[in-house]
């Protein structure tokens, strides 16, 4: 095989960029191609490492002369330029399998799942960095590993001591080919994204997996022994893992102590970690720091001083009696179910979005028993509204947070929850979840304001 020399990163993000120094500082050409407009700062990036680049097009003689291509996660195999690409045969990777390529012995923490990464993947960084190992996360969480690994290239500190933690995403894992964690998390899989996977559940759980595919004797698997749909494919593939693997269940938590081995060994009450999908996703994060050394002594003390990031189920104020949470991370129906079962007073429910191909089906009996009034929150509501019209609920639409919250003060009582969880993806209102969350609390803490109507 010819050397690798000109490098084609498709898509100008955090990846991009990170892949873009990255190859910059290992001796390749690259050249940044992205058909959107690519954001100014990372224009100036780009300027900044002397790598060409092309926004708002593709040029496509120009990728399809490269030896190797990198591709953002969020360009879909269907697009035209992908369908030349994989017809004239270049090597395609991801952001994260380059990085991989150029990091030498370090060692990595992946953690992927439907729901519950970037709340796990914070608190492992959180308890390594608390245990003072020399740690770094990436992800979705303001860095790429690409970016990470350059930098550490330039210091000097990449080796073995050097720990990874990477929160991952299904599409991520398409495009990788030899990327390898020494300890993958894998903490549930429940429907997501399916429009990027022809709508086959099974060729979404196949991806998830892929985490695990080059794990070797020596390296360490986590998961859950709950989820059905982890439980139908390691029973179907026996033996596809190849290392030893550890499943946290129902039967290791218990009202908020975490069971390691045959002990109730970590209290969390006192911990921001609340609610069974906190509980699990603690658990999976100690037995990864178990694993890498750390004592439960500092795991404990760890957990108790960690703060969960924010837009995931995180309490406003209380106001008039009423409490207003945000969830504006919940995405997709499984963690609205998770979100509804932790609520212990009727809920005033808002929700809605760009709809994901969602079945609200598993919903159904929660919403039932929890759910005071629903408020849709979105541009067009009518699959949320035949979904749940039977259940004869008050039901009425909005197209701002400011709207959706005057509603749900109106339809609240005293005593009540108004839960912000919306099922859905925010980009039909707003420009991101964080977007949608922060207009939500705005909304809530302009009820506290004298100006406003009563
Ligand atoms: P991700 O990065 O996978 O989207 P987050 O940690 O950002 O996960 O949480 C996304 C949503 O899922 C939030 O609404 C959160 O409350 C919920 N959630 C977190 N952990 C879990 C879990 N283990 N199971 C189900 N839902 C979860």
């Amino acid at each position: 095989m010819a050397p690798i020399q000109h490098i084609a990163i498709l898509g100008a993000g955090l990846s991009g960029i990170g892949a873009a120094q990255l190859a910059q500082q290992v001796g390749y050409t690259a050249f940044v191609s992205d058909k959107s407009p690519i954001k100014p700062h990372f224009q100036q990036a780009l300027e900044d490492l002397g790598v060409e680049f092309e926004s708002g097009q593709h040029d496509f003689d120009r990728i399809l002369s490269s030896d190797l291509i990198i591709k953002s996660p969020g360009i879909p195999e269907k697009s035209e330029l992908m369908q030349m690409i994989r017809k004239s045969g270049i090597p395609v990777i991801g952001e994260l399998e380059f990085a991989f390529r150029h990091a030498g012995d370090c060692q990595i923490v992946g953690i992927t799942g439907s729901n519950g990464k970037t709340t796990t993947t914070e608190l492992v960084y959180h308890i390594l960095k608390y245990a003072g190992l020399s740690v770094r996360m990436a992800g979705n969480v303001g860095h790429s590993f690409a970016g990470l690994v350059s930098e550490d290239l330039a210091t000097g500190n990449l080796g073995a001591s050097r720990i990874f933690v990477l929160e991952i995403s299904s599409f991520q894992l398409d495009d990788i080919v030899d990327f390898h964690p020494q300890i993958a998390l894998l903490l549930n899989i429940t429907p997501d994204h399916l429009d990027r996977y022809e709508y086959q559940m099974s060729n979404y759980v196949a991806s998830k997996f892929r985490i695990a595919m080059n794990l070797a004797p020596g390296d360490l698997f986590i998961s859950n022994e709950d989820d059905s749909e982890i439980g139908h494919w390691l029973k179907a593939h026996p033996g596809a893992i190849g290392c030893a693997m550890e499943m946290v269940g129902k039967k290791d938590l218990k009202t908020a102590y975490v069971r390691i081995g045959d002990e109730m060994a970590y209290d969390l009450s006192g911990s921001k970690m609340k609610g069974p999908h906190n509980m699990f996703n603690a658990a999976c994060s100690i037995r990864a720091a178990l694993r890498l050394g750390v004592t439960p002594e500092l795991i404990a003390e760890a957990i108790y001083c960690f703060t969960p990031p924010a837009h995931r189920m995180e309490r406003i104020i209380e106001w008039e009696g009423v409490a207003y949470i945000n969830d504006s991370k919940a995405t997709n129906v499984d963690a609205v179910f998770y979100a509804l079962q932790a609520m212990d007073r009727p809920t005033i429910w808002i929700v809605g979005g760009q709809d994901k191909g969602n079945d609200y089906g598993p919903l159904m009996l929660l919403v039932e028993k929890q759910v005071r009034a629903i408020v849709c929150m979105g541009l067009d509501n009518s699959k949320i509204k035949a979904a749940f019209a039977a259940l004869g609920k008050p039901m009425v639409e909005t197209r701002s947070a400011e709207e959706a919250v005057q509603e749900a003060r109106r339809l609240a009582h005293a005593g009540d929850i108004v839960l912000l969880s919306p099922a859905c993806a925010s980009f039909d209102l707003f420009n991101n979840y964080e977007h949608r969350g922060e207009m939500f609390r705005q909304a809530v803490l302009a009820l506290q304001s004298p100006t406003n109507p009563d």
